[in-house]
């Protein structure tokens, strides 16, 4: 009880009033303050996240303010763009990563040497990979950069393997590594490596597999769909990590064909490998050695098989 007149004379209610918005007034406007700052904060961090999906192209902003621009990786006649978080877009698809070579390979040159049944011939199990001049290995480099796709992927929703996770002592022979992807029934498989050319010879190139039917070997299901994969590829990694295609194979383009490569022979699900770039190249692999690039290209690659996997089912 209080000694007090209830209800508060009006009087009384208005002075009440009056004291409550003017403690009131200041809070709301530093409350304000934060949340402007904590919102310019998401706007920078967006870098680093797949781009927005929602943005409706050429719409001038209903503030009056500048149009909102096109996401840099959409294009007429592609696949759906992303949702702006990923949207789990990605649930109940199943990515085989392949992470190229194995940082212990080296340790084991007598077991990676034997060779295996790749369809069209017998080639090595494995080999070691390039690296740079400065000892930075091509196997180090392939690993780090499957580990982030998978989590990139993971986000997005699809379940992801890879093919080795530095979790055994080589290897697997190339052969597996193919066996991986279709025993997985992956939607798409990706095998991830770093080139090992001449100075000067410089960017990306994705390799498709050849139509082989030979032995063991029988791509004539996957040769499409691996193309699409692989343009999609092209498009996002390029977009991701502003890297031109290689500029010694490939006219340009960023594809080649190939008909050698166990993993691509052996393959039934939509396959292609992607070197990144040219580890003996000075400039390339400023690049490569570069944590916050292979994020990039991480997420390049991440792009490409989003597109892929959204434009096809
Ligand atoms: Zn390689």
């Amino acid at each position: 009880m209080s000694n007090g007149s209830f209800p508060p004379t009006p009087r009384r209610l208005g002075g009440t009033l009056v004291i409550v918005l003017a403690v009131l007034a200041p809070v709301c406007f530093a409350g304000w303050l934060v949340w402007r700052s904590l919102d310019e904060d998401d706007t920078e961090a967006v870098g680093d996240k797949p781009a927005a999906a929602t943005v409706t192209p050429s719409s001038p902003s209903p503030a009056g303010g500048a149009p909102r621009e096109k996401p840099a990786d959409s294009k007429p006649g592609q696949s759906p763009e992303r949702t702006p978080d990923g949207g789990r877009a990605l649930r109940g698809k199943v990515v085989v990563i392949d992470p190229g070579h194995n940082p212990r390979n080296r340790d084991h040159t007598a077991a990676i040497a034997r060779t295996v049944d790749v369809g069209t011939h017998r080639k090595e199990c494995d080999t070691t990979g390039t690296e740079t001049n400065a000892g930075y290995a091509e196997a180090t480099f392939t690993l780090d950069v499957s580990r982030r796709v998978r989590a990139l992927l993971t986000e997005r929703g699809a379940t992801v393997r890879l093919t080795q996770d530095d979790d055994r002592p080589y290897g697997p022979c190339v052969d597996e590594r193919a066996a991986i992807g279709n025993e997985a029934r992956a939607d798409a498989a990706v095998s991830v490596h770093a080139d090992g050319a001449g100075p000067g010879q410089r960017g990306f190139h994705v390799i498709l597999p050849a139509s082989v039917r030979d032995g063991g070997a029988d791509t004539s299901a996957i040769t499409g769909p691996s193309r699409h994969l692989g343009e999609r590829l092209v498009h996002g990694f390029s977009t991701a990590t502003g890297t031109v295609p290689a500029n010694y194979l490939g006219g340009g383009e960023g594809l080649t064909v190939r008909d050698d490569l166990g993993g691509l022979n052996l393959s039934t699900v939509p396959k292609v490998f992607i070197e990144c770039g040219n580890m003996r190249d000075s400039k390339d692999a400023a690049l490569l050695t570069d944590g916050r690039w292979r994020q990039r290209a991480a997420r390049g690659i991440a792009d490409g098989i989003t597109d892929f996997l959204r434009g096809t089912r």
